[in-house]
């Protein structure tokens, strides 16, 4: 590593921009110093540079801390009677028990005793939950981008998986469950802009082998989508937005247990809802979400871990009590 400045061997990288992403090859380059004094030199070249990597490195925590919030309430909200899962010829099969499909409670904590690894969890937890991730993130999304997005919009695509999932239902014979795969899927994402620069925000992409939870727009539409669905739309979803829907759907000779269904669902989102408001009350002016999002990459996902593990706890409570009480 040499210094930007005088191209001696450097000792620090210039604290603003490490590690952020880059938008085409090579824009993000490694900016180090050899000592303050080079760094003060050398400032009035890099700032407007340092100043729009900065951005997208904000850009990328937030998108990680909507990811971290979704799975965390997801982990605690799970519905599928999962049995195993497998990856055969490129597809990641979901073996599901239909003597185990949960009901009262209809969500459960995902099953802990599961032997399955990370990449794997991640995509079952994610599994057709694009539109959920997209309403229960409503609000602290906008929160998180406002002041940093010139341009938020919610966009709905057709994409091309690169690892598909299918569901595999373990029947005895004359059971009939249709198995389902997501060949072509519509899925749910974010578009923002930094000024010129696009993006998209996939929280929920890595059901299909997305491993990127923040890409640049280009890049994603060249390799992930087919067609554009719908939008760009404005963003206004909040945490109940599609339920809300849902139970104007709903009529008097609908089943008792569907209308239980999407009342615990609803319950679930709003008990996520609260630690939203908590945190907003926390971080709200004159603080600003800019004392969690900034700090070292050290720093940030000390503050990451936390927020995780606050969540958890605060999910936990949902499935230990709430569910019994109705
Ligand atoms: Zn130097
Ligand atoms: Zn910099």
């Amino acid at each position: 590593m040499s210094c930007s400045n005088c191209g001696k061997l450097a000792k620090s990288r210039c604290s603003g921009c490490v590690n952020a992403p880059e938008y085409q090859a090579g824009d993000a380059p490694t900016v180090a110093y050899c000592d303050p004094k080079c760094q003060r030199q050398h400032w009035p070249t890099h700032k407007t540079q340092c100043q729009i990597l900065k951005k997208r490195l904000t850009l990328l925590r937030i998108a990680t801390l909507l990811k971290t919030a979704f799975f965390s309430y997801r982990e605690y909200v799970f519905d599928l009677p999962l049995a195993g899962v497998e990856h055969k010829e490129g597809v990641l099969h979901l073996h599901l028990n239909p003597k185990k499909i949960p009901f009262r409670p209809w969500y459960a904590p995902f099953q802990s005793n599961l032997i399955i690894i990370p990449e794997h969890k991640e995509a079952v937890l994610a599994v057709s939950q694009c539109t959920t991730a997209q309403c229960l993130l409503g609000p602290l999304a906008r929160y998180l981008l406002e002041g940093l997005a010139s341009m938020l919009k919610a966009v709905e695509v057709n994409i091309r998986p690169i690892v598909p999932w299918k569901i595999v239902w373990q029947c005895d014979s004359e059971e009939e469950l249709p198995d389902i795969s997501c060949a072509t899927a519509t899925h749910s994402i974010l578009l923002v802009w930094l000024g010129s620069e696009g993006w998209v925000i996939d929280i929920t992409g890595c059901q299909f082998g997305f491993r990127d939870v923040l890409v640049p727009l280009d890049s994603y539409f060249k390799k992930m989508v087919q067609s554009l669905v719908r939008g760009p739309c404005v963003y206004t979803e909040h945490e109940t937005s599609d339920l809300d829907v849902f139970d104007n759907g709903l009529s008097l000779n609908d089943t008792d247990s569907k209308h239980l269904r999407a009342a615990h669902e609803r319950t679930s989102r709003l008990h996520f809802a609260k630690i939203v408001q908590k945190f907003f009350d926390y971080y709200k002016s004159p603080c600003s979400p800019d004392k969690f999002l900034g700090g070292t990459t050290k720093e940030f996902q000390a503050k990451l871990a936390l927020f995780e593990s606050n969540l958890k706890v605060h999910m936990a409570d949902l499935s230990d009590f709430a569910f019994e009480k109705e």
